[in-house]
């Protein structure tokens, strides 16, 4: 779910309702993390990943789960030096994993952007400056006053005007009684679209918020890897990327 409140640069994006979809896999041979996709499985996840369409997307969702408020590629900008903040009472496994996540996302997007944790000396981290992310570990009730109903993980954007396909800042929350349970809101937080686990299981951006699945898979990596390095830049749309030969 995702809405658009207060100004038309806040888009909230909750995951809990992923979780009511079924597990179920179907179709090809994947046997878990394996970049061995082929070329046209790449490119439909590619598709869903980026712009919240075609036949990974996940489309129950009022929102498309993550798609910016443009149609375009969006993302941090070219060279940006992005902070993932986390509040000082995180745990040492939930910073330890972050921080493992993060490089192995920082390898993929090959420098187009580099991203770098940080442990605040605060708690309480609701808004976040130009170029962060910081994340928040909330009760219950703040759980619902942010991301709605729904009780998962969710994560709040500002983007840049009049281009919205820049991120400007996210602040995401997950509840006290998971702490970071996965690296799904940070998917978001960079840009990226919920995934339909019923057609394309494999990843973080496929499982119910990423409760099932907390890390990136290697095939969400070298998708993302793709794009990075592909030389199109943060705002290009779905011709570009059709003409860069990266979607059907
Ligand atoms: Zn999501």
């Amino acid at each position: 779910m995702k809405k658009i409140c207060l100004n038309k640069v806040l888009i909230v994006i909750s995951c809990f309702s992923l979780s009511f979809l079924p597990g179920c896999e179907e179709g090809s041979s994947d046997d878990g993390y394996t970049t061995n996709v082929s070329v046209e499985t790449q490119s439909k996840h590619i598709k869903a990943l980026f712009f919240g369409v075609g036949p990974y997307a996940y489309k129950n969702s009022v929102s498309g789960g993550g798609v910016g408020p443009s149609s375009r590629w969006t993302s941090f900008r070219r060279d940006s030096l992005v902070e993932i903040i986390l509040p000082a009472k995180t745990s040492d496994v939930d910073y330890e994993f972050v921080v493992e996540e993060i490089d192995r996302l920082n390898t993929a997007i090959a420098g187009y952007f580099t991203l770098t944790v940080i442990l605040s000396g605060k708690d309480e981290l609701t808004s976040a400056n130009d170029n962060q992310i910081t994340v928040n570990i909330v009760n219950s009730d703040v759980m619902k006053k942010n991301c709605g109903e729904a009780g998962g993980g969710c994560i709040q954007q500002k983007f840049y005007k009049p281009d919205d396909h820049f991120i400007k800042s996210g602040v995401s929350y997950y509840p006290t009684s998971e702490g970071i349970f996965d690296i799904h809101e940070i998917g978001h937080g960079i840009g990226l679209s919920d995934v339909n686990p019923g057609a394309f299981p494999e990843g973080t951006m496929a499982s119910a918020g990423g409760r099932h699945i907390p890390k990136f898979s290697d095939s969400e990596l070298a998708a993302i890897n793709r794009v990075f390095t592909s030389g199109l830049k943060v705002g290009a749309t779905e011709q570009d990327f059709w003409d860069a030969g990266l979607i059907p």
